[in-house]
């Protein structure tokens, strides 16, 4: 149990009840402020140490900055990222009177300057939005996208075999066209009731007065000095000689800052096809390296930038506990891969006569970890950029009924699993025989979900792949290029079976970000996103069973040990490898492998008309940040 809450143990109608509780609370207000704007002047790169008091204020903003904490609660509108800038940006938003989706894009804008490793202009990301006029759910696709010349074979050798995935990873070539700037303008223009200039602006200012470095922007940056070297700009903009700048000190980043004020003053257009595309082409194509290094050159072209378009689609949909569960359709895996193991799970509930609330922790993460095997074994042989996923099947309780038969209570499955047929006739079990092998995954990407007093509801999750991404910065504009293009499978994962995510011209890479949003008799109770490549899927489906089905109180759900069980590699935080729980996991045959953090979620909980509780993580990455419009006294 962490320290945030207790475990509802509360009767029903459980799902409308207020979910925070009195320690929560007391910890909201006990919680001081870390590490907020302010102070740091233009153009600063120098390192010094910050100054005490410079945390606090916000300059810019609309009222008293908020702490950083994990969760709050109140009305007015709420915000949770992984960042307190950036969600205190969100709610100077909705404290001037703009509605969800404005102040997502101003939050998201916000994390490109403050947590430039995961999100950013050069990258993309799914958008979810419930829209309380119309009472619809509806999703922009901002992935990033391959290049028109983009074949099959971008990622072989001229012999045939894969190109090595690191050497991928640093260089023009994984490059995709970005589609987050498309993104956030889709998004106002739909959804939204500001201008993107004016919502840049913040980022804009962020970018100038720079952070505080902490521990956690210390490590990732540490983690990187050695393929951030190779590219000389990267090293300017994000080392100090080339090391991670040390805990305590101030880092900014005018350049970035020159991107946005590029953005706000000549729109999108100038990426896409203008002055900042051709600065992003020119680097993408032939990346300028550290003396002795060559890099892979992309493929990426003006007219790549120019024909990018964000999609509209129809978000993904299955029902759970006679709740509507909405998430992101093809070219992410998130929507069908959570929808997936929820209907396995009610599915097994229902063959078993017990539910997941009624059994023991240990029998929950079982069941937990053979639905998610399960749901990647499809997800790896049938999603990807291609016609023909069938979702609708894939999402269907009855191939729900038929893959969840051979659950054993007293025994883990074999892994792999072997992937099923969702071919509308589900009175097998048990005939299939073939599996698929495993994908490449990663661990960045950033999630922030919003909620408006008007019943607006945005959940958006974005990403530049990579920590770091591709670890190419375009020059004068200070932000980072992805390296989307690797999410690609560079070969048939398995021989003999078709793969739905191989690469291919202007398609975009299979994703696992799992924006979701959840209504209850058609009004949203819950908003939910994490980053951490194909662990996302896990950690969404965990958070949400956590919460809806054992009872914790939504930042309990987001701080619990995380198991991500994904058909073939089952890792499991300290905290839950070192319990009875692991132990009770490991005798029934899973073979678990420790990893030190999985995911970093955020989360709003809609109690009510206008009664959010907004929850984020506790200790992972150095903590989340929940707010509220108006916190509850
Ligand atoms: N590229 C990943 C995806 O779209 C996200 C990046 C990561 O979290 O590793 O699923």
């Amino acid at each position: 149990m962490s320290q945030y809450g207790l475990g509802m143990t509360l009767a029903a109608p459980r799902l409308l009840l207020s979910c925070v509780t009195a320690a929560s609370l007391a910890a909201a207000v006990a919680l001081p402020a870390t590490a907020a704007g302010g102070g740091g002047g233009d153009g600063d790169r120098t390192g010094r140490a910050a100054a005490p008091g410079q945390a606090g204020r916000h300059p810019g903003g609309h009222g008293k900055d908020l702490p950083k904490v994990p969760v709050m609660r109140g009305s007015g509108g709420a915000v949770s990222s992984v960042d307190q800038q950036a969600s205190q940006v969100g709610i100077d938003v909705l404290r001037a009177g703009g509605n969800a989706a404005d102040a997502a894009v101003a939050t998201a804008a916000a994390l490109g300057a403050v947590e430039p490793y995961t999100s950013g202009i050069g990258g993309g990301g799914f958008f979810v939005h419930y829209d309380a006029k119309t009472g619809r759910v509806s999703t922009i696709d901002g992935r990033e996208t391959a290049p028109k010349s983009f074949t099959d074979k971008a990622f072989l050798n001229p012999d045939g075999t894969p190109v090595n995935f690191d050497k991928a990873v640093n260089s023009g070539l994984s490059v995709g066209a970005p589609g987050t700037p498309a993104t956030w303008a889709a998004a106002v223009d739909r959804f939204g009731t500001r201008r993107l200039g004016d919502l840049l602006k913040p980022a804009e200012r962020l970018a100038r007065e720079g952070i505080v470095v902490d521990q956690s922007f210390h490590d990732l940056t540490a983690e990187n000095e050695k393929r951030f070297a190779m590219f000389p700009e990267t090293a300017r903009v994000f080392l100090r000689d080339g090391k991670a700048p040390a805990v305590g000190t101030r880092w900014n980043n005018p350049d970035i800052a020159r991107a946005y004020r590029e953005v706000r003053t000549h729109g999108i257009a100038s990426l896409y096809g203008g002055k900042l595309g051709r600065a992003v082409v020119a680097e993408a194509s032939d990346p300028h390296t550290a003396p002795g290094v060559e890099v892979p050159r992309g493929q990426l072209t003006l007219g790549d930038l120019r024909a990018y378009d964000v999609v509209h689609r129809k978000p993904t949909h299955t029902t759970y506990r006679g709740l509507d569960v909405y998430g992101m359709p093809v070219p992410s895996s998130g929507g069908i891969a959570v929808g997936e193991i929820l209907n396995l799970l009610e599915s097994y509930d229902r063959r078993t006569g017990t539910s997941l609330s009624e059994v023991s922790n240990a029998e929950y993460l079982h069941r937990f970890s053979e639905a998610s095997a399960t749901a990647f074994a499809d997800r790896n042989r049938y999603v990807g950029d291609v016609s023909g996923v069938p979702t609708n099947e894939l999402l269907s309780q009855g191939f729900a009924n038929e893959r969840s038969c051979l659950f054993d209570a007293d025994k883990a499955q074999p892994r792999p699993i072997p992937f099923g047929q969702p071919d509308g006739d589900y009175s097998a079990c048990g005939t299939a025989k073939k599996t698929t092998g495993l994908p490449n995954d990663g661990r960045s990407t950033t999630s922030l979900s919003v909620a408006d007093r008007w019943g607006n509801v945005v959940a958006y999750t974005l990403t530049i792949e990579q920590y770091g991404g591709s670890g190419i910065t375009v020059p004068g504009y200070g932000f980072l290029l992805n390296n989307e293009l690797t999410d690609f499978n560079f070969a048939p994962v398995q021989p003999g079976v078709p793969d739905p995510n191989l690469p291919g011209p202007g398609k975009r890479p299979r994703s696992s970000m799992s924006p979701t949003i959840i209504l209850e008799d058609g009004t949203p109770i819950l908003s939910v996103g994490s980053p951490g490549g194909a662990t996302i899927i896990t950690t969404v489906a965990q958070v949400i069973t956590e919460h809806l089905d054992r009872d914790l109180a939504l930042v309990d759900a987001i701080a619990a040990p995380r198991l991500s069980s994904r058909n073939g590699t089952e890792d499991a935080e300290p905290a839950l490898l070192g319990s009875a729980d692991g132990s009770a996991l490991k005798a029934l045959g899973h073979q678990l492998r420790e990893s030190a953090v999985i995911g970093n979620a955020a989360a709003i909980r809609i109690n009510g008309r206008d009664d959010f509780e907004a929850a984020a993580e506790t200790t992972r990455r150095s903590g989340g940040s929940a707010m509220v419009v108006h916190p509850a006294r």
